[in-house]
């Protein structure tokens, strides 16, 4: 690891001057970024802690929903009783992600803000456009067998390890960003993430100086809230697929339909036609599988994970199977 400066700011506004400043990086809970430095694929000159900026509370808002301070931990989110009896979905990603020591560690902002897991990513000998722009991409005629099925580019065909987020973006969340310290912007969960294009080192919309304050929750909703990871083994993997789905039935029909999903791609997928095909349908195998065709009727495998797209497809029907309570 080379040497790096350690600075505690002591306001939002300073950290946002610090973070500003070339080569800085904010850091929190540090579970990605100091594996990264060990490898040599972040190599920051300083690490600006957020840790004692506050923003670590849960509170209830006017409407009803929730804000989540950014620097909460993911173990805390996971067990606050508002996330449990009113998002479970979210309690549920998180549980499947990581291990409880990380999730002891890991903050809402930092879990948003984590690269993926491409193994030619965290390998600096190896060709990356994410990490080295313009190198080329190592994985695209490589091993592949987590890489993305929706959305890549000739650049990168990363996806997104993350579960929480899979979640924040069924629930249709926002994410708060302080830009220099004080005025706030707000984006949408499912625009906070960016596809690679012809920028895959680009994870988020963050700019320069800019630092997550906070993820808003809506108003709970009704529905059936399911969580469901396919993996290599049951605990600490990425996802290969995974779904996150509220859905509500209302007289044998699908009343709310929201899904989202992960490991598919750059950024938790999020497929605006997927709601208006199944509200007002009785539900059952037909529908689910013309669900599925609409998902993935884009969808390109790589060699290796060619077994996404059927994967996909067979984990959404299963989804949408258990919260309508059709027997497939
Ligand atoms: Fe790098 Fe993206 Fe290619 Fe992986 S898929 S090698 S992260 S450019």
């Amino acid at each position: 690891m080379r040497p790096f400066d350690y600075i505690r700011p002591d306001s939002l506004t300073h950290a946002g001057q610090l973070v500003d400043e070339t080569g800085h990086r904010a850091i929190a809970g540090g579970t990605n970024l100091i594996d990264l430095m060990k490898l040599q694929v972040e190599t920051p000159n300083a690490l600006i802690d957020l840790n004692q900026l506050g923003m670590r509370e849960i509170a209830e808002l006017d409407d009803g929903g929730l804000r989540i301070g950014a620097l909460a931990t993911n173990s805390e989110t996971a067990a606050h009783m508002r996330v449990r009896s009113d998002y479970p979905l979210l309690a549920r990603a998180i549980l499947a992600g990581a291990t409880q020591q990380l999730r002891n560690k890991a903050t809402t902002g930092g879990n948003l803000c984590q690269r993926t897991r491409c193994y030619y990513f965290t390998n600096p000998d190896q060709p990356c456009n994410k990490r080295e722009p313009g190198s080329g991409c190592g994985a695209i005629e490589g091993v592949a067998r987590l890489h993305a099925v929706l959305g890549t580019s000739p650049h990168c065909i990363a996806t997104y390890p993350g579960d929480m987020a899979v979640a924040l973006s069924a629930l249709d969340a926002s994410v708060e960003i302080a830009c220099e310290g004080e005025r706030t912007r707000t984006v949408p969960a499912r625009d906070f993430h960016c596809l690679p294009g012809e920028t895959p080192w680009q994870d988020n919309v963050l700019e320069p100086g800019e630092i997550i304050t906070a993820v808003t929750l809506p108003p709970p909703v009704r529905g059936t809230q399911l969580y469901r990871k396919v993996r290599e083994r049951s605990s600490y993997a990425f996802a290969l697929v995974s779904v996150a789905a509220i859905v509500e039935m209302k007289n044998g029909r699908i009343a709310r339909a929201e899904l989202a999903f992960g490991g598919l791609a750059h950024k938790p997928w999020h497929d605006p036609r997927l709601s208006p095909l199944l509200l007002g349908k009785e539900p059952g195998r037909a529908l689910f599988e013309e669900a599925a065709d609409l998902l993935l009727e884009d969808a390109r495998g790589f060699g290796e994970n060619d077994f996404k797209i059927p994967l996909a497809r067979r984990t959404l029907c299963a989804v949408l199977a258990e919260a309508t309570g059709v027997e497939l």
